[in-house]
């Protein structure tokens, strides 16, 4: 049995990792100041006596005992990471520094939720890991994307320079239960505009390109990184390698919900990357790991969950 520090553990992706861990057997202590994580993801685990949930914003030092750490707290959503961008800056690389302090203090793995924005709105296509990407860094998104790049930065140099085990994630678009609805992501909009009969917004033309994973393969994606051999310290790419317009997405969701909503066309983003897909044969080859539920079906589920949601709020 170990004791896991996950931080942003109250988030989407945290409370699935959270579920997972104490399921394997493990303690799992959540670290969240509750920014656009909830109570409410977590409801099933507050019971259990492996688990424990502390509020604390990651920007401050944090002294706890752990035998790992998964560093994920950030938002993760436009509206969300560019409503305060300096503090979300701040989220990335303070928190960082002190989850990195701690690593270095406990000796101990560490493992950071880098994402995809890294590439920016890329020129090479599909990415693979070496691609060093096209980020704008004075735009909107940069707050988000430049804040991941340094926090990588930090990373790798704690491995040169203090001999720290990292493990670097590039996480493509995830998406499943507990997202949050009001997050404005494209998946959740989309549903939700679906399930209550509203026009869905489309922004730009719908052919701009995402690649979408669901969320129990990007866990399995996630554990496999952090307990794989010592030294193998990635950037390392996990997604869905099967991409889509939102175009597409759109007719898929309204396929399956069977909705009578239309299309409606909005402005597109500023910054907002034409296409994205990865490359994942370094995950293949070093994990022995690929995605196995195809979007049908993990859109299938997390429409489940939506209207399961909708139906305890009317
Ligand atoms: P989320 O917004 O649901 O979860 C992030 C969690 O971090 C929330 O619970 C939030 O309250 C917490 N948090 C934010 N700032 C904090 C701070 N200063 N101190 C403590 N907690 C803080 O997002 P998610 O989708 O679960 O994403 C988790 C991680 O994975 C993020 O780092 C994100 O950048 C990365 N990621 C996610 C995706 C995706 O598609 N979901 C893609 C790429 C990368
Ligand atoms: N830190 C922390 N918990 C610990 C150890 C360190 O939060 O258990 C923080 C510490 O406050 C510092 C940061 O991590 O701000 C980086 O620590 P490091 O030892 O690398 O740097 P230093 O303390 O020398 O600045
Ligand atoms: N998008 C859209 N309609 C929406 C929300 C998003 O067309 O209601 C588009 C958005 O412009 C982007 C894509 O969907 O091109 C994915 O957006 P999301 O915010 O989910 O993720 P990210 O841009 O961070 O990959």
């Amino acid at each position: 049995m170990k004791r896991i520090l996950i931080t942003g553990g109250a988030g989407f992706l945290g409370s699935h990792l959270s579920e997972r861990l104490l399921n394997e057997g493990n303690e799992v202590l959540c670290v969240d100041n509750f920014y656009t994580g909830s109570r409410k993801n977590l409801h099933h685990l507050l019971d259990d006596k492996n688990f424990e949930l502390l509020r604390h914003d990651v920007t401050h030092p944090l002294f706890v005992e752990v035998d790992q750490i998964y560093n994920l707290a950030c938002p993760a959503s436009p509206i969300h990471y560019q409503f305060d961008p300096v503090q979300t800056t701040k989220t990335s690389v303070l928190g960082a520094i002190n989850m990195l302090g701690l690593a270095k203090r406990l000796k101990i793995p560490i493992l950071q939720a880098s994402t995809s924005e890294v590439y920016g709105d890329p020129e090479v296509h599909p990415q693979p890991e070496s691609y060093r990407g096209n980020v704008n860094p004075i735009g909107t998104r940069a707050c988000y994307d430049e804040g991941k790049r340094c926090a990588e930065t930090l990373f790798f140099d704690y491995y040169r320079q203090h001999g720290l085990e990292i493990k670097v994630m590039r996480i493509f678009n995830t998406y499943g239960p507990n997202m949050n609805p009001e997050d404005g992501r494209v998946v959740s909009n989309f549903i939700m505009q679906a399930l209550k009969g509203e026009d869905i917004t489309i922004y730009g033309d719908g052919t701009q390109t995402r690649s979408f994973c669901y969320v129990s393969d990007l866990i399995n994606g996630m554990i496999r990184l952090m307990n794989s051999e010592k030294g193998f310290t990635g950037p390392v790419n996990i997604g869905n390698p099967k991409e889509f317009t939102m175009l597409e997405l759109a007719e898929k969701i309204i396929q399956i919900t069977g909705s009578k909503s239309k299309l409606i066309f909005q402005k597109l983003p500023e910054d907002d990357p034409l296409q994205r897909q990865p490359i994942i044969e370094l995950a293949k080859n070093k994990l022995g790991w690929e995605p196995e539920i195809e979007l049908q079906e993990g859109l299938r589920t997390t429409i489940e969950y939506f209207r399961n949601l909708k139906s305890h709020h009317n």
